[in-house]
């Protein structure tokens, strides 16, 4: 088999996907062989070009809206998500759904808000956990779930700790949910990345020197790219992790090794 061919006939659903690592997904995934539903909270023209780049590459896709803080964000994805399969020619079915969306920038202790505490935790918990739980009559047995978490869930990260307590909530999803859907087949993991060169940090990387230190964090001397998170994701969506769930996969470079 091909490795164009490997995800041929499969629906992928990439949430904040317009951007960094999800657009990268995206692209792997579409190179794959999946018909990718590009998921964006408010950059439509980032979504367009993650979709142009996958189309590119010879794959599917197709971009839909919904903003994930707020209290209809489910009843909003599903009902975009089904307009763009039905305009793709596509059924209702699910293979893989990669939990992406992300949002940032909590702060330390004594900057925290209760407004910023519950974004964070709408769009990085409560939405990942809904959207599964709506999905589930639409996920094909054998289907794939992926999280994307960080390496702060297990390291001390007080420059941030709202946002390090929500990754730690999706580890514990993670954990739930293989149990619940593994007699259907369904694996569900956790990826968790070191640092990345995205939109979310740009702030951290000003001055080569700042760089420099970034890259020093790894034990491979480099900063990661979407490309790195997006090769492991598509591992996990793949047949050959067939035998892998609840996991959590440290995708940083060896970082803090
Ligand atoms: P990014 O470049 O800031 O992109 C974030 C994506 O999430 C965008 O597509 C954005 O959509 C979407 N999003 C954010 N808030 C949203 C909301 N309220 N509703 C709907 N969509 C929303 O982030 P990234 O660095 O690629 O991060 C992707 C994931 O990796 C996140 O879960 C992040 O926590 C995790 N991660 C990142 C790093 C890193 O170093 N970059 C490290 C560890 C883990 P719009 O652009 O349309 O608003």
């Amino acid at each position: 088999m091909t490795p164009m061919a490997r995800l041929a006939g499969r629906t992928a659903v990439v949430t904040g996907a317009s951007r960094g690592i999800g657009r990268g997904i995206a692209e792997r995934l579409g190179r794959d062989g999946a018909l990718v539903a590009v998921h964006y909270g408010n950059d439509g023209d980032a979504a367009a070009a993650t979709v142009a780049a996958v189309e590119k590459d010879g794959g599917r896709a197709f971009a839909f809206r919904a903003e994930l803080d707020r209290p209809d964000a489910v009843d909003v994805f599903y009902a975009a998500l089904d307009r763009g399969l039905a305009g793709a020619g596509a059924g209702r079915e699910v293979d893989i759904l990669v939990n992406n969306a992300g949002a940032s920038g909590s702060g330390r202790l004594h900057q925290l808000t209760p407004e910023v505490f519950d974004r964070l935790f709408a769009v990085n918990v409560k939405a990942p956990l809904f959207l599964v739980q709506r999905a589930l009559d639409r996920f094909r047995d054998g289907g794939r779930i992926v999280n994307v978490s960080s390496l702060v869930s297990r390291n001390a990260y007080p420059e941030s700790v709202t946002y390090s307590m929500t990754k730690g909530a999706l580890d514990t999803m993670t954990l739930a949910l293989a149990k619940e859907l593994g007699p259907r087949g369904i694996t569900v993991n956790t990826v968790a990345p070191g640092y990345v060169a995205t939109d979310m940090n740009a702030r951290h990387r000003t001055t080569p020197e700042a760089v420099a230190e970034l890259a020093a964090l790894s034990a491979l001397g480099r900063v990661g790219t979407p490309q790195d998170i997006a090769d492991v994701v598509a591992f996990l969506a793949s047949d050959d992790a067939r035998w892998i769930t609840g996991q959590y996969l440290a995708a940083g470079g060896g970082t803090g090794l």
